[in-house]
């Protein structure tokens, strides 16, 4: 059995190690603009967070994204993200379990 190396990336809010798949990003554009990012190829600085509701709102608590992405993020911007949270979650979890499928 040979391990496969899995990229870790650390989530903003609950500082734990987790392979990137597992964790949602969100990016903040040269222009500027904060938004969420299920491609993980969109350019920008970015950030990463569990793929759960429980870490979005820690992360909007602590301000752990402005902090990640270096960069005040507004209340606005916060509710933007809650709702494309929500919004990608159910998608995300979903793409979760396909990826799990196509390893066996
Ligand atoms: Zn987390």
């Amino acid at each position: 059995m040979k391990p496969r190396k899995v990229p870790l990336r650390k989530c903003v809010a609950c500082q734990q190690m987790m392979p990137k798949k597992s964790l949602i990003r969100v990016v903040r554009s040269p222009e500027g603009v904060v938004s969420i990012d299920l491609t993980g190829k969109k350019s920008g600085r970015g950030a990463y967070l569990c793929g759960q509701e429980s870490c979005f709102k820690l992360a909007h608590k602590n301000r752990a994204l402005d902090r990640a992405l270096k960069a005040p993020v507004g209340p606005e911007v916060y509710e933007q993200l809650a709702q494309d949270f929500l919004a990608v979650e159910e998608e995300f979890l979903a793409s979760q379990d396909r990826e799990e499928d196509l390893d066996e």
